[in-house]
This record gives structure tokens, C-alpha cells and sequence, in this order.
């Protein structure tokens, strides 16, 4: 009779699932894939990461380092390559509208490994095309139809929220980590609601992304209503960019990620018809949620390519650089510190699919669970990075080899979307389950 083994093996492989029990005949010799441990994808999933992975790799990677050389002024400057990525980007139609034709089931799988192909690609430009699909998202979210019907999806979008005296309290809406003597103070920018019209006035952080080439802004801000000014119950509105009263500072120069436009937004009585409105001052606090989780599990995905870019030149440069006599892979810190980089690259990507697929398939999405993907993945990012560097050896450091820029692009990583602490913090406090907090007699 023919032992359990063999008749398993006898079978193919798709009709057998999962083989856990065959005879090691030889030494395993497996090689991981570039996503890893990772299991078969769907045929839909499988082409779009090829064509993705193939972007990001003849398009991306060399923009990117050229654009790294730039002063800001130079990267936003017509001509610049930055354009050229953009047209080139623009073709592979990754649009809302694009993305709503995907089976939902495969939704999460295509959300985190576009942002890792391109995040693997370049991590400024991988971010500028995610807050691209920003104003558009949250028009989605919130059943806007007039932004699909005024606005096209093709220009050029940015999350302003931040401005020059409040970072962290801004992505804080419901004053979870503010100091017990602290207060909001006077908000930089203001939307005044009233008889069918928003009026803005103020201004935005250098710190919003895309900001100087950006042409629709979703901006998040204090809103003045016959209550008055409170800051706690702000809106959420469409700005086009071209709009009188808009403009616009210099570009930041800036550590890393320098493919990244970054720069100020001024509004000098900008009046918008009261369509613009995408969230009331009632519901400021869910549109806050609503695009924290989203802009945090997008964090994840990038910063998980990110590092994966950087542990894949280090495994390249560890088979390839001589000392001793043999490939440094021969050393055996190499060989384990490789291991650790991939481990991290790995954990990195399956919290971030975790956690896209459980807010995915969810009717609300969990902050906390896309907070917990950000914080790995950056801070992975910046170790895995750091980790390249020192394989590198004195080549780490010069910019004549990549893992430099890449350092550089994972470091701002930590502060980007809310410091990695205050993203504990607060993710912190939405673990409290008052319910168990009752007395219990
Ligand atoms: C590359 C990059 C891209 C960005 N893109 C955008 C964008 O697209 N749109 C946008 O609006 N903004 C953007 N930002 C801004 C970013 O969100 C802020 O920089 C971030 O939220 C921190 O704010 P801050 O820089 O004002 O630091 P601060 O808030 O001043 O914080 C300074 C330090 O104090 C600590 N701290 C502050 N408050 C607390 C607290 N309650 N408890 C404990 N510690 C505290 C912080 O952790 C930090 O270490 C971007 C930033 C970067 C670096």
C-alpha cells in the first residue's frame, strides 16, 4: 500500500494545498521570494506588484537619486525630472475611481503592496503619489460626490494640517495626549462658515507635503461659526489651489526624502462655496480619524519598501565586497545582521497587511492598529537603514553608493504623520476599554 507521503506527493500541488508533512530528502535549499515568506498571490495582485516593482525600479530609483542632487527650488522647477515622474506615474491610472473597480476582498493586498513597490522605488516620491489620492479619498469616505463631479483626479493633491504653532496637537482632535495645564491657543488658520460660503484665512506648516506643486488641497483647520472659534470642532475642506487668496512659500530644504516637495500654504480670504465643506465642525474628529488611518497604514507600506531597498543592497554589497580573502557574507556578524535586517523587513510587511486587511474588511478602520503599522515600519526603516550603512563599511557614508540617501529618507520617516511617540501615546489611549475599567463589585 502506498505510504500517506507518497500518495501526497503523488498529487500536484494545487490539488494538495499546504504540504507540510513531505520526506526531506536533501538539504532544503528555498529561496524567499522579494516579498518574502510570501504565499501565491492572486493573478490580479501578482501583475499589478510586476508592473508596480517594474516602475519603481526603472522609473523610480534613478529619478529619485537625481532628484536627491537638487536644491528644492530645482526639484519643482519645470523641467525637473520630478515631472517626468509624475507624467510616467500618471499612466499606470492609479486613481480612487481605478482602485474602486478591484474586487474588495483584494483591496487590502493592493493598497499595501503598491505603497511597498513604491516606497521600495523612492520614499519622497512613493509619499508625494500617496497624498495625491488624499482630497479625492476623503470625498469618498464622507459621500462627496461634487469633488469627483468639479475636481479631476489627475491634479496634483496635498493634506495640509499642521501649522507653524501646532504639529503633534493637530493630528489630536480630542485632546488625548495634551498636557493636563496645556491649551490650544490661538489656531494659524481658520475656516469661517456662513450664509452658504467658507472663507479661509491663515496658513499651513512648511510641512505640507507636495505643498509647493500642489493644485487641490484637502485642509483641515479650525472653523469659526456663530459659536465662535473652537479649535476642537475645526472642518475639513476642498481647496483648489488656484483660488484667489492662495499662495504659496518656498520650498523646505530638507534631510532626506528630498524628491518630496515640501512648503507652506497661505489663504488670504479664500472664499469657497459651502460644497467645499467635506466635514462639519460635528464631525471634525471623525475626519481626522478617518484620514490618520488611512495616511498611517500608507506609512507602513511605503517604509516597509524602504527598508526592504536598503536590505536588499546590503545583501548585494555582502556577496559582492572582499575581506580576508572571502565575501564578507562569509563573516558571520555579516550573515546574522542580514538576517535581523530581513526579519524586521518582514515583520514590517505582515503587520502592515495585517492591519490594511483587518481595516479594510472592517466598517470602521482600527487608528490604533494602522499606528501600530506606522511605528514598526518607520522605525524598522531606520534601523534596517542604519544596518546598510555600517555593512557598507566607509562606502555606507559617501553618497557614491545608495544606502546614504536611504538612511536619510527613512530618518524623517519617525516624524512624518505624527512623531512615532505621539502615535503611542495616543494609540495608547484608544486602547483603554473603559468597560473593563468598571468596578466589578
Ligand atoms: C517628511 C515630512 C512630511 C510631512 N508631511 C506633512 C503633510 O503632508 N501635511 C501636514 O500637514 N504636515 C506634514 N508634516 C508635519 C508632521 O506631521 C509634523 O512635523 C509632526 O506632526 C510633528 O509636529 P512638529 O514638527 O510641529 O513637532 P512638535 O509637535 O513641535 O513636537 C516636537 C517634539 O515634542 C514632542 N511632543 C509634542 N507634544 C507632545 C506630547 N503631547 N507628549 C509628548 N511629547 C510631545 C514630539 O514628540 C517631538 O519630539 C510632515 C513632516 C515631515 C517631517
Amino acid at each position: 500500500m502506498m505510504s500517506q507521503v507518497a500518495a501526497l506527493e503523488a498529487l500536484p500541488v494545487e490539488a494538495t494545498g499546504p504540504r507540510p508533512f513531505i520526506r526531506w530528502d536533501e538539504n532544503p535549499k528555498v529561496r524567499l521570494g522579494s516579498l518574502g515568506a510570501e504565499p501565491p498571490l492572486d493573478d490580479l495582485v501578482a501583475q499589478l506588484q510586476q508592473s508596480v516593482h517594474g516602475f519603481a525600479e526603472k522609473v523610480m530609483q534613478p529619478i529619485g537619486r537625481n532628484l536627491d542632487r537638487l536644491s528644492a527650488e530645482e526639484v519643482i522647477a519645470p523641467g525637473s525630472q520630478l515631472w517626468a515622474f509624475r507624467e510616467a506615474y500618471a499612466e499606470l491610472g492609479i486613481t480612487m475611481e481605478a482602485l474602486a473597480t478591484f474586487p474588495p476582498n483584494l483591496m487590502p493586498d493592493i493598497f499595501a503592496i503598491l505603497f511597498e513597490e513604491l516606497g521600495w522605488g523612492d520614499a519622497g516620491l512613493a509619499i508625494s503619489a500617496g497624498v495625491d489620492l488624499l482630497p479625492h479619498y476623503m470625498a469618498a469616505k464622507f459621500g462627496n460626490e461634487f469633488v469627483f463631479k468639479t475636481y479631476p483626479e489627475e491634479l496634483i493633491g496635498c493634506w495640509g494640517i499642521t501649522e507653524p504653532d501646532h504639529g503633534s496637537d493637530s493630528l489630536d482632535a480630542n485632546g488625548a495626549i495634551f498636557h493636563p495645564q496645556g491649551t490650544y491657543g490661538r489656531p494659524n488658520c481658520v475656516a469661517k462658515i456662513s450664509d452658504g460660503k467658507v472663507i479661509i484665512s491663515g496658513q499651513k506648516s512648511a510641512w505640507v507635503s507636495n505643498g509647493p506643486i500642489a493644485e487641490l488641497a484637502i485642509l483641515y483647520c479650525a472653523a469659526e461659526t456663530k459659536a465662535g472659534i473652537d479649535s476642537s470642532r475645526g472642518a475639513v475642506v476642498i481647496v483648489p489651489l488656484k483660488s484667489l487668496g492662495v499662495s504659496k512659500g518656498k520650498p523646505l530644504e530638507k534631510m532626506g526624502q528630498r524628491a518630496l516637495p515640501q512648503g507652506e500654504i497661505f489663504f488670504d480670504n479664500v472664499e469657497l462655496d459651502i460644497d467645499h465643506l467635506i466635514v462639519a465642525p460635528e464631525d471634525y474628529k471623525k475626519g481626522v480619524y478617518a484620514i490618520h488611518s488611512e495616511a498611517n497604514a500608507l506609512m507602513g507600506g511605503v517604509f516597509t519598501g524602504c527598508a526592504r531597498a536598503a536590505y536588499e543592497h546590503a545583501f548585494a554589497y555582502a556577496h559582492e565586497r572582499k575581506q580576508g580573502g572571502v565575501p564578507i557574507i562569509r563573516h558571520q556578524d555579516v550573515a546574522k545582521r542580514l538576517f535581523h535586517m530581513a526579519r524586521k523587513v518582514e515583520l514590517s510587511r505582515a503587520i502592515t497587511r495585517r492591519v490594511t486587511t483587518f481595516n479594510m474588511l472592517n466598517d470602521m478602520p482600527a487608528l490604533q492598529a494602522a499606528m501600530f503599522s506606522k511605528v514598526t515600519a518607520t522605525q524598522h526603516a531606520l534601523e534596517v537603514a542604519s544596518d546598510a550603512v555600517q555593512m557598507f563599511g566607509g562606502n555606507g557614508v559617501t553618497r557614491e553608493y545608495p544606502v546614504e540617501k536611504i538612511f536619510r529618507d527613512a530618518r524623517s520617516s519617525l516624524i512624518e504623520d505624527g512623531c512615532n511617540e505621539i502615535l503611542s501615546i495616543k494609540g495608547g489611549t484608544l486602547m483603554v476599554d473603559p468597560d473593563l475599567l468598571k468596578p466589578t463589585a
